[in-house]
């Protein structure tokens, strides 16, 4: 289901309904028609006593509300972007702006870095960065002071870097966020990374994956036990859809226990534990630790070293399900990452059930052209949201014959590649022909196809 596109209101109602008013009533005004303000509201109750606030700042003698259940994020942005150039030097609100348009868009992370002119602000959205506001050099100073406080960090320190947290309030909840500072040549820059708030269900099928490919993922988690490995380059939505493969494997009656660094988002039903390196529980001493708690199906977040890749994947062969993610470029990298990294390749042919390559591709904006075109709905970012695209290698009894030939899986290349079926390119270049991703980035984020 889709929210209504949000709409872009006149300047001037935004002036008349002020921001706090609206926050408030939760509902943003969107035009005035005669003497008739129109309103989006969470339930389009034309009668909500809180919307008669509104219609008598705008000076109109009626409301009509429609529904909009993503009202909270829509005027949010829309009145961060109506106030963000009319601030001025208050950093204060300069601050709230930033971070209410952050929550407006769903970006990911806002970064404030100091330039020789003053200060760039810019946000990621579905994975690319955007320009939001520059700010003047005199007032650089002030803003960053300002998110220092609100982050609980020194002020007075600024050639050392320095992390914190900070909560800031939104309309409907509150918003997270870690805040990282960093000298750089011009000043300092700050780094915003907003984090998902409480614990969300990410459903297999919400993943823009194909259906077939739902299916194979589905029916992995359905084994008792083996190793099943989602692997791609950083921000490749790995950490995701190992979560909702979580989200499924709680509701049975499995022991689902999770080692991860960090734990990004928490997964109701799951004993979810942090490594701590520096207090010596890494992923390889933890496995050790958790194996000790009778788990059925563990996710251990990442393999990196040969200790905890050999402890994975003898987990998988002792009647656990082992889920873990991977740094390879696609599916038949992964298992020869594995035999790299010291797990023999019998083993190998013996515990890998099931091997996900993935990439999230940009979902093209339906309301707009593209970049650039004045669009409400994406920001003028023409892409709204990413979806995951994916390529899958299940070792049949064939392959699995071949790599117990002791040669090692590089040698078995072609066959591996041949075992996969639709490669990510494919997939990729498919799902663009159907309009739902650019061909750019089909081709920018999925390897060359043979390599
Ligand atoms: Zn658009």
């Amino acid at each position: 289901m889709r929210s209504p596109a949000p709409p872009r209101p006149a300047g001037t109602l935004l002036d008349a309904v002020p921001a706090p008013l609206a926050r408030r009533a939760l509902a943003l005004p969107v035009a005035l028609a005669g003497s008739v303000l129109h309103v989006r509201s969470r339930t389009g109750d034309d009668t909500d006593p809180a919307l008669d606030e509104l219609r008598v700042h705008a000076g109109a003698a009626d409301v009509v509300a429609e529904p909009d259940p993503d009202v909270a994020r829509h005027l949010l942005a829309a009145y961060a972007q109506h106030l963000l150039p009319r601030l001025g030097d208050d950093p204060v609100a300069l601050l709230d702006a930033v971070l209410d348009l952050a929550a407006g868009v769903d970006a990911s992370d806002v970064h404030l870095e100091a330039t020789a002119t003053g200060m760039r602000v810019r946000q990621r959205v579905d994975g690319l960065l955007h320009p939001v506001t520059t700010v003047p050099a005199t007032t650089v100073p002030a803003l960053v002071a300002r998110t220092k406080v609100r982050a609980g960090l020194d002020v007075a320190e600024r050639r050392l870097p320095q992390d914190g947290r900070l909560t800031h309030p939104l309309p409907d909840g509150t918003l997270d966020v870690r805040v990282a500072t960093m000298p750089v040549r011009d000043g300092e820059r700050v780094t915003l990374r907003l984090l998902p708030a409480g614990p969300t269900t990410v459903r297999l099928d919400r993943l823009g994956l194909a259906a077939a490919d739902v299916v194979a993922l589905t029916d992995a988690c359905d084994t008792a036990d083996g190793l099943l490995v989602v692997c791609g380059p950083t921000g490749s939505g790995k950490t995701t859809t190992l979560h909702a493969l979580l989200g499924r494997l709680v509701d049975g009656p499995r022991n689902v226990v999770t080692l991860e660094d960090p734990i990004e988002r928490v997964v109701a039903g799951a004993s979810q534990t942090q490594v701590a390196p520096d207090r010596g529980l890494d992923f390889a001493a933890g496995l050790r630790h958790l194996l000790r708690h009778d788990p059925d199906v563990l996710l251990v977040g990442e393999v990196r070293d040969a200790a905890t890749a050999r402890l994975a994947v003898e987990a998988a062969q002792t009647g656990h399900l082992v889920l873990t993610s991977l740094h390879a470029l696609d599916a038949p990298a992964a298992l020869v990452r594995l035999h790299e990294l010291g797990v023999p390749a019998a083993l190998l042919a013996d515990t890998v059930r099931l091997v996900v390559a993935q990439r999230l591709l940009p979902v093209p904006c339906p309301d707009c052209a593209g970049p650039g075109a004045d669009c409400a709905a994406c920001a003028g970012t023409g892409t709204r949201g990413r979806g995951a695209v994916a390529e899958l290698l299940a070792p049949d009894a064939a392959l699995r014959r071949r790599l117990r030939d002791g040669r090692g899986p590089a040698a078995h290349h072609a066959a591996l590649s041949a075992a996969v079926g639709r490669r990510l390119r494919t997939a990729a270049l498919t799902r663009a022909a159907a309009g739902r991703a650019r061909a750019s980035d089909a081709r920018r984020v999925t390897p060359e196809p043979g390599v």
